[in-house]
């Protein structure tokens, strides 16, 4: 799989932060997409294989439809923010140009044109080149989709993320053709000299230096997952991405049939969950919730 893109190094903080920022949440319903009940958890039955996960644990008509989240964070000095991007406006119409013949026989994606990030945006007066900052927690092809779609926004992505969704093709989860534009990406390396521990994460990255946006290493799901936790007016927020799919993985621990790395999964899991044992005010939202989804506001201050 050949990549033109390279991204710069993020070593420092983006400019825009100011001391003591607060960020206002605007969850955003980019769609749903199908997946055997065991793709979320897999029971006890052990690491299910690919061919179980995605095919033989009945028919589609079947499958529970997930919801596919980003996020907008409006931070008043740095301006408007994404945590992925959602689907590609493309992807109203049929799976295969945004996601190539694998992703679009191995995926069933439902989304509108309401759905559009661009068009929830919108609503709130926003426009897409008003997007200055989009931090993507990992690159699979339910969250690179509409890359395309902010070209004048810099992206955030671990470096072991860049590399994995570069080389690895679809069989990992991901279609290269969604995430390389000539942007202004920056490869987050979480072993350099930027990174410190938060709470009860051992990696972390203050993505403006002044606390409001923190980045925080959480791989397992993928190679370089990254979750991203939010300072609100009188809570923290926390999103977890694909590190938790769901409560029941929150709560109970558990775990979908595939993961990058079974370990790693579970040691980011931990920190995560003791955060919010030690962090009971903060909001906690997983990343394909189908049942919590709907129980979320429109924006949190
Ligand atoms: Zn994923």
């Amino acid at each position: 799989m050949d990549v033109a893109t390279v991204p710069k190094p993020l070593t420092h903080p983006l400019p825009g932060g100011q001391e003591g920022a607060t960020v206002r949440l605007h969850p955003l319903l980019c769609g749903e997409m199908l997946a055997p009940h065991g793709y979320v958890e897999r029971g006890d039955a052990g690491p299910a294989r690919l061919r179980e996960a995605l095919g033989a644990l009945g028919p589609r008509s079947r499958w529970a439809a997930l919801p596919v989240p980003a996020f907008l964070v409006e931070h008043p000095t740095a301006g408007a923010l994404l945590v992925d991007t959602g689907f590609h406006p493309s992807v109203v119409d049929g799976q295969r140009a945004n996601m190539g013949r694998a992703g679009a026989i191995l995926y069933t994606v439902r989304t509108s044109r309401e759905q559009l990030v661009a068009a929830q945006l919108e609503q709130r007066g926003i426009a897409p080149t008003d997007v200055r900052t989009v931090v993507m927690t990992h690159l699979h092809i339910d969250h690179a989709s509409a890359v395309s779609e902010f070209p004048a926004a810099t992206f955030v992505v671990d470096r072991r993320e860049w590399e994995a969704g570069a080389s690895r093709g679809w069989r990992a989860g991901y279609h290269p053709r969604q995430f390389d534009h000539a942007f202004d990406w920056r490869a987050l390396d979480y072993d350099g000299p930027a990174i410190d521990s938060f709470a009860t994460f051992g990696r972390s990255f203050d993505l403006f230096g002044d606390g409001s946006v923190r980045l925080l290493s959480t791989p397992g799901h993928t190679a370089g997952h990254q979750s991203v936790l939010l300072r609100l007016g009188g809570r923290e927020a926390l999103l977890c991405g694909d590190a938790a799919y769901t409560w029941r993985t929150l709560r109970d621990g558990a775990l979908p049939a595939l993961t990058d790395d079974e370990h790693r999964f579970r040691r980011s899991l931990r920190e995560i969950t003791r955060y919010l044992e030690q962090t009971p005010s903060a909001l906690a939202i997983p990343g394909h919730d189908a049942e919590a989804w709907p129980r979320l506001e429109r924006v949190y201050d």
